[in-house]
């Protein structure tokens, strides 16, 4: 298999927040080794399952998986004892009947990302709706296209412009957070006062095959916030009024966390939004400051200022997206969000400030594994203790079987795990709302977790703290 470029940016390379380290450079014949993996999972043969009111096929094997078709290619087999529900559309995602599930494409592993998201059409499209996230600043424009024609299980498709990377005043970004590669893919990324520039970011987006359009979404400065509120929210006006007939654009935003954190900033920005009422769809990139790969945030005046955000946006008939968020984003949907985003690597989880760590040499690649019942990530030795624990219940996806089947760690096969299982509990809040809502279905989802988790013979570091804090914000 092809190996994908480098993105030296905000890549899986970047370990700075990683106490773990998350190295790409950590064992030599790693990605190798992941590649045998992924590699079966490519040469399964092509299959087709029939959506729901004969609107197409949908590929389940072969290197189209995932992938949507209006017709059954020639002497192609058809699976026909299941069905995949019908796709909904754009429009259709956004009025929020169940909740978005994004899918942030990163640098590893993609071009498996389209297996698990059509994996998730077919078993749990009824109760969720499905994103594709790309990076503008990532990747070439034909890579993006590439992905989403093959994503095209996705309602909706977002190609991110960053533009926030021109923001480290404001944000705690990676030195030189723009580099050569990212220039090159995406040229707006430039500081200008060119009336063209904005053109030049709704037009690459609309190149890469966006369906929903994102607003530049410079970072919001909280040390000069009614200046900063008034620049972001006239270029927001100015993005609206170039979009066509049948486009939507989404107000983005992005924000340090102390504007959800703190009261007095929290109260201007939420009044702000709440006057824009121009913009139905919004999408919030809130940076925090990360503890630990892949774990959520512990803060409770962040949590309770994403509450109040989610909040808002629900009352008010918004569509609230919180990209980049993984299980801090699950949990918002309690709160009204309508969806969140994760990818394959750390930084997906979580848009984390920036910490210089020195990275170990020969340090090998975390073997993570997702536990859904401790709504978890862990350590794979801790995973081996965890699963003899009466009362365990292993994971019926997929992948599962041929990772713990595989050796060593198939990096490939936990990530599309973790995607899946983040898919079905999302799905699983939809699914389970009928007793008190999203918010009932949450609650029960996490108290569930903390009783399981409680008294697990794990370190201190294993353990889900997040659980017990969102108990209070719930
Ligand atoms: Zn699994």
């Amino acid at each position: 298999m092809a190996h994908e470029e480098p993105e030296p940016m905000f890549g899986e390379d970047d370990l700075e927040w990683s106490e773990e380290g998350d190295s790409l450079t950590a064992g030599v014949n790693e990605q190798g080794l992941e590649d045998q993996a992924a590699t079966a999972w490519l040469a399964a043969e092509e299959a087709y399952v029939p959506l729901d009111g004969g609107t197409g096929y949908l590929a389940v094997g072969g290197a189209g998986a995932g992938s949507i078709v209006s017709e059954l290619p020639a002497g192609a087999p058809e699976i026909s004892k299941t069905t995949a529900p019908a796709m909904v559309d754009r429009d259709e995602a956004l009025k929020g009947d169940r909740p978005i599930f994004l899918v942030h494409r990163g640098a590893r592993h993609a071009n498996l990302l389209p297996i698990v998201m059509g994996d998730l059409h077919h078993k749990k499209g009824q109760h969720l709706a499905i994103g594709a996230v790309a990076n503008l600043p990532s990747v070439k424009l034909q890579k993006i296209g590439a992905f989403f024609d093959q994503a095209s299980v996705a309602a909706l498709r977002i190609a991110d412009p960053q533009c926030y990377r021109l923001d480290d005043k404001v944000l705690r970004l990676p030195p030189d957070p723009i580099g050569k590669r990212a220039f090159e893919y995406a040229p707006y990324l430039s500081p200008t006062d060119d009336p063209e520039w904005l053109h030049q970011v709704i037009d690459a987006q609309r190149s890469a095959g966006a369906n929903l359009l994102l607003t530049p979404g410079r970072a919001l400065n909280p040390d000069d916030a009614q200046n900063s509120l008034d620049a972001t929210f006239r270029e927001a006006d100015q993005a609206l009024a170039l979009t066509d007939r049948g486009e939507r654009i989404a107000l983005n935003l992005t924000i340090p966390a102390r504007w959800l954190a703190v009261g007095a900033l929290r109260n201007r920005l939420l009044d702000e939004i709440l006057d824009q009422d121009q913009f139905d769809v919004l999408y919030v990139r809130i940076q925090w400051a990360q503890t630990k790969a892949f774990a959520p945030t512990e803060d409770v005046d962040l949590l309770m200022g994403i509450r109040r955000l989610s909040n808002l946006c629900q009352d008010e008939g918004r569509a609230l997206l919180l990209p980049q968020t993984g299980l801090t984003g699950w949990f918002a949907l309690a709160h009204g969000a309508m969806g969140y985003g994760l990818g394959v690597s750390g930084t997906d989880q979580c848009f984390a400030e920036h910490v210089f760590r020195r990275g170990r040499q020969g340090q090998q690649q975390a073997q993570r594994y997702f536990e859904r019942q401790m709504l978890h990530t862990i350590d794979s030795s801790s995973h081996d203790v965890v699963a003899q624990v009466p009362g365990y219940s292993e994971c019926g996806c997929s992948y599962c079987p041929s990772l713990f089947d595989a050796q060593p760690w198939p990096h490939a096969l936990s990530a599309l795990h973790h995607i899946f299982s983040m898919g079905a509990l999302t799905a699983h809040v939809q699914e389970d709302s009928g007793r008190g809502g999203r918010h009932g279905a949450v609650r029960r989802i996490v108290a569930t977790a903390r009783r399981w988790s409680s008294g697990l013979p794990l370190g201190p570091g294993d353990l889900p703290r997040h659980l017990s804090v969102w108990d209070q914000a719930l």
